[in-house]
């Protein structure tokens, strides 16, 4: 797991096993919020002994960006934190947390000390402040990603701890296209320091307005390639012949799995695709 202090108070950490997804914490003088939980256990919980043994503060809130397993599944190594999210994320971990953490147990062994720990505590619309030590925490929605995703911004810092909201490769698989590009240009407008993407590195003051740039121009290269895709005799083959290089990203981001999750996101919109067309015809 890598680490790093941020600014005060404020400090980031990432998967060295699992698709470099990131959490967050923010310490205060007598407690600590955790934002996301990473994949593995492990990783959890050796993110957990730097803030309570390290810091020597205890774990108060936990904040889920979004329902996702990568993101959530360390719930229960918090056992006395209020767990945080968006209504949404408590919902849909109700009706499918369960099942899916069933099939990851058989899987992998792993998964077998996980326990399932739905959000305490959820907002559904505006926002909601969480004051720790000298720092405001805004929790906004920013969907897209998914339909639930919040977003962490740290006020005084002018940090946002974006969830998946922002990733080195946009992934709108479980969520919206227009939605995401609605996001993510909110993002770019926020004035912000840094962002905190929910997988990959940090993205710094400097290289911000290209970063959004560069997802937004993603998103609308992969709608306009699969419409046209969609079209073609052949729409499978003109589907496999959309690679991400040319949709203006680098197949080698989130250590090799851009490639993968590109493919995913055309599959995802020629279906919407399909579904769109079958509508206007009937
Ligand atoms: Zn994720």
């Amino acid at each position: 797991m890598q680490r790093e202090r941020i600014s005060e108070n404020v400090y980031w950490f990432q998967s060295e096993v699992y698709a470099q997804v990131t959490a967050g914490a923010i310490t205060g003088p007598q407690w600590a919020v955790v934002i996301d939980t990473l994949a593995m256990p492990e990783e959890t919980l050796a993110m957990r002994s730097f803030i309570e043994e390290e810091l020597n503060v205890p774990v108060r809130y936990v904040i889920n960006t979004h329902y996702h397993a990568d993101h959530s599944w360390g719930n229960c190594f918090f056992p006395g934190a209020t767990i945080i999210a968006h209504r949404l994320s408590r919902q849909v971990m109700e009706e499918k947390g369960q099942a899916s953490l069933e099939t990851a147990r058989r899987q992998n062994a792993y998964f077998r000390q996980v326990k399932l720990v739905l959000p305490h505590m959820t907002f559904a619309e505006g926002t909601l402040t969480l004051r720790v030590g000298k720092k405001n925490l805004i929790l906004m929605h920013t969907p897209g990603h998914s339909r639930d995703g919040i977003s962490v911004f740290v006020e005084e810092d002018r940090v946002l701890f974006a969830g998946d909201a922002f990733m080195p490769l946009p992934y709108v698989v479980d969520g919206d296209l227009d939605e995401l590009t609605a996001t993510i240009k909110a993002i770019g407008k926020m004035g912000l320091e840094n962002i905190i993407q929910g997988h990959g590195d940090i993205v710094l003051r400097g290289e911000i307005e290209e970063a959004v740039k560069e997802n937004l121009n993603y998103l609308s290269a992969i709608r306009k390639a699969v419409r046209a895709a969609a079209k073609k005799r052949n729409p499978i083959e003109a589907l496999a012949q959309i690679d991400v290089e040319s949709c203006g990203k680098s197949r080698i981001y989130l250590g090799g799995l851009a490639e993968d999750l590109h493919k995913r996101n055309l599959r995802f919109l020629y279906r919407q695709v399909i579904a769109e067309e079958a509508q206007t015809v009937s």
